[in-house]
């Protein structure tokens, strides 16, 4: 055989350089290999309730099977803003104010791409979710990093007002935060509105874990106040409401003129998202009961696993919403307490047998706090093996 050269695909300068896997990906990968219990990366390991597949089913089955129309089907559009209506006090118009999209994080760079751009500054609070400055670089922007309050991840806001100047287009909040679990106040929220009030600033609220808040709090929706929705995109999804992550539904709520712009962005980057899901979901929704329910739910998942922790010298952080709950383990001896987070959450899943993801991958800087974040969507049966191993701890 004679030998060829393979051609090589032309060199061309990364656009992300610097950006790996994602440590969700990294991670998982990592406990499948070793046979870990898997509490890193942020996904149920239970099934959806059976209704709702059968009511996707039904739309399949119906021949609901065709493009939908670009900003979602009706039925869901119009599920979405009255469900936003009756439990935050806002009515977004369903035709020109709702858009379904593939998941929140498709939703969440849409909302970036189509407001941010070269010689833009936007706002994130770190420790943020891993998609959010990728977004903001392929938009050209630049990603402004403030601290949120170490140890609470309480937003500052001296900080945050000490970052905006007259190139800031954008700020994106989340609460219930992944991965701090810290949920915001409604003193919070008023004063993001108050210092917002002077500035052109747009915000881009993530609130896909606004089903999952405990202790009696509630979720502090955008959509609660007037001065904040009137600039914001909020982020939803169904997977985390569900027990769906898999099917990669999720919405955008913004006013008219900011819908107009995530549309022209939404429709050539993914045009439409698949029908049957947003007829089931749509039907679905037509009972609030799950999602009402899913606080009272997890709340009984995040006592099993913090009494598991609690029993070991990991020290617990609060958790106040998410699926997510932190923990340091500075009290444990010192060859553990040595290594920084990353090279701790191989040691906890290659030793222990428990995968958990570092808190650095959400800062900038990776910034070492010696802090972890395990999930506690899992039946009790696999929170329960993990509390076996974690005794080791
Ligand atoms: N949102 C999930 C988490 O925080 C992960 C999703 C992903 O793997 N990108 O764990």
């Amino acid at each position: 055989m004679p030998h060829t050269t393979p051609i090589q695909a032309p060199a061309f300068p990364s656009r992300l350089p610097g950006v790996g896997t994602t440590i969700f990906t990294v991670m998982s990968a990592l406990a499948a290999e070793t046979g870990a219990v898997n509490l890193g990366q942020g996904f149920p390991d239970f099934g959806c309730d059976p209704k709702l597949t059968s009511l996707v089913n039904d739309a399949m089955r119906e021949g609901l099977n065709q493009y939908p129309p670009m900003s979602g089907v009706a039925p869901l559009r119009a599920a979405i803003s009255g469900k936003i209506e009756r439990l935050y006090g806002h009515r977004y118009d369903a035709e020109r104010e709702i858009t379904v999209t593939a998941g929140g994080t498709q939703a969440i760079f849409t909302a970036v791409l189509c407001c941010a751009g070269p010689g833009d500054e936007v706002i994130v609070l770190d420790p943020c979710y891993d998609c959010y400055v990728p977004a903001i670089k392929m938009a050209g922007a630049r990603a402004v990093r403030v601290p949120l309050t170490p140890g609470t991840f309480r937003p500052d806001f001296g900080r945050i007002a000490a970052a905006l100047t007259p190139r800031t287009r954008l700020l994106i909040s989340n609460t219930p935060h992944n991965p701090g679990g810290a949920v915001w106040s409604s003193a919070d929220m008023r004063a993001l509105q108050d210092m917002l009030a002077s500035t052109a600033v747009l915000l881009l609220s993530d609130e896909v874990y606004e089903h999952m808040v405990y202790d009696g709090a509630r979720h502090e929706s955008v959509a609660r106040y007037p001065g904040l929705a009137a600039r914001a995109f909020i982020i939803s999804s169904f997977g985390k409401t569900y027990h769906v992550t898999g099917w990669k539904i999720g919405y955008v709520a913004a006013p008219a003129a900011l819908t107009d712009e995530l549309r022209k962005v939404h429709q050539f980057n993914v045009f439409t998202v698949n029908t049957p899901m947003q007829h089931g979901i749509a039907r679905y929704l037509q009972d609030p009961a799950p999602y009402l329910n899913l606080s009272a739910f997890y709340t009984e998942r995040r006592e099993r696993l913090r009494a598991a922790l609690a029993r070991t010298r990991l020290r617990l952080l609060p958790c106040q919403g998410t699926y997510f709950q932190c923990a340091a383990y500075d009290g444990l001896s010192i060859a553990e307490r040595d290594l920084n987070e990353a090279d701790f959450c191989l040691w906890l899943t290659r030793e222990i047998g428990v995968a958990a993801v570092p808190l650095s991958a959400f800062y900038g800087n990776a910034f070492d706090q010696k802090i972890i974040r395990f999930c506690f969507a899992k039946r009790n049966e696999t929170l329960d093996e993990a509390a076996r191993r974690l005794a080791r701890l």
